[in-house]
């Protein structure tokens, strides 16, 4: 399990991105599509992937207190991203894994999981890395025929549920049986 190092500052980052004032981390790759309303923008690709691709690696990001655009990479360590991916939704049919399963910090990366066409939105399945979701979660609405109902974060679901998603990162399982043990 990577961890980050007790020596790094701990930054407190709300990770808002305001349209104002953003720059695009990604601009060959991502288009951040800015809608009204609290955490309602969205991510499409620039790009066609194949499944499998690596879409980004994942760089650039501050430790973080927990927060609702942090990310959780390990069983107490969250960050913001830093980038565009925080723009990315939930789906629990999502076209993005965060891969977070490396021992070294600079191999983690955000993969494909079936082919990405230009202008498709991006989206990755928050339970996946998040344990606790920030403020009880939210009723999802992605409409898939995997939707899960409410988004908890991995502690609402079973280990055999997960089992059924893609990259579910190894915090997310440690915490599940620490939890069961
Ligand atoms: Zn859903």
């Amino acid at each position: 399990m990577s961890v980050l190092t007790a020596t790094a500052a701990p930054v407190i980052s709300t990770g808002s991105m305001p349209q104002e004032t953003h720059k695009p981390s990604h601009p060959d790759t991502f288009k951040v599509v800015f809608t009204p309303g609290e955490f309602m923008s969205s991510l499409i690709s620039l790009k066609d992937f194949k499944k499998g691709d690596v879409v980004t690696m994942i760089t650039g990001y501050i430790p973080s207190e927990r927060t609702r655009t942090s990310i959780q990479v390990g069983l107490r360590q969250h960050v913001e991203w830093n980038t565009d991916m925080v723009f990315a939704q939930h789906s629990c049919n999502p076209n993005l894994g965060v891969d977070l399963q490396y021992e070294n910090k600079d191999e983690w990366r955000v993969v494909a999981l079936r082919d990405i066409k230009v202008g498709d939105y991006l989206t990755w399945f928050y339970p996946s890395t998040e344990w606790d979701a920030w403020g009880g979660g939210f009723p999802c609405s992605c409409g898939t025929s995997r939707c899960i109902g409410h988004y908890k974060g991995g502690k609402g679901m079973t280990l055999e549920q997960l089992a059924t998603y893609e990259y579910i990162n190894p915090h997310i399982i440690d915490l599940h049986k620490l939890e069961d043990a």
